[in-house]
């Protein structure tokens, strides 16, 4: 049983990290991988490259040691969407069980990914509660709904606090916060 949660992670924060950690206890997962996607299809402008967000992921892993990264989307040449990388999962991984994670707003928005109708072939889906908390308008059947617990935090939020020089400590690892301070 393994976990894939992507993101932009413009930057990661523990609102990923610790609702990661959690859902993989929570699942009992083998391993939980964080996959970067290069260009998003939903956000158009991202604040960090693809090598700062790589490497700002490597970061969180000092502190999130259960956790492991899959830079998968950004090796690709073009930009891939979700259904492509499930099926790349499905050959690396034969006969595993893979759960495909994601928070509750992205959830709500999946009738506009590619072939969604399809990820049920190739993952168990799963969604992580998250703030400001909407029931989902999403139609899709046969979703776990994660107890993991709420954490209201986003990189929106942080990119705000970046741009008015605001303290940012308690909502990413200490190591990441010095390395957006260095840039
Ligand atoms: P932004 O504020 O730029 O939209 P974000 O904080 O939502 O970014 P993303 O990298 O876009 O972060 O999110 C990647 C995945 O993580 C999405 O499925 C999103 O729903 C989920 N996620 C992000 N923050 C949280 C959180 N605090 N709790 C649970 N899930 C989250």
């Amino acid at each position: 049983m393994i976990g894939f949660f992507g993101g932009s992670f413009d930057p990661v924060h523990y609102g990923h990290l610790k609702t990661a950690r959690a859902i993989k206890k929570e699942l009992k997962l083998k391993q939980l991988f964080l996959i970067p996607c290069k260009t998003p299809v939903h956000k158009t402008n991202l604040q960090f490259s693809n090598k700062q967000r790589l490497e700002m992921l490597n970061l969180a892993l000092v502190e999130f040691d259960d956790l492991q990264v899959d830079t998968q989307e950004i090796d690709r040449q073009n930009a891939s969407y979700t259904i492509d990388t499930l099926k790349q999962i499905n050959k690396d991984y034969l006969n595993e069980e893979i759960f495909l994670i994601m928070g509750e707003d992205s959830f709500n928005t999946l009738e506009a990914w590619k072939n969604y109708q399809q990820f049920g072939n190739y993952a168990q889906l799963v969604v992580l509660p998250r703030l400001p908390l909407v029931k989902g308008s999403a139609s899709y059947k046969k979703v776990y709904f994660a107890k993991t617990p709420l954490v209201d935090i986003s990189s929106t939020q942080i990119r705000s606090k970046i741009r008015n020089q605001q303290d940012l400590s308690g909502l990413l690892p200490e190591n990441i916060i010095k390395y957006i301070k260095k840039l």
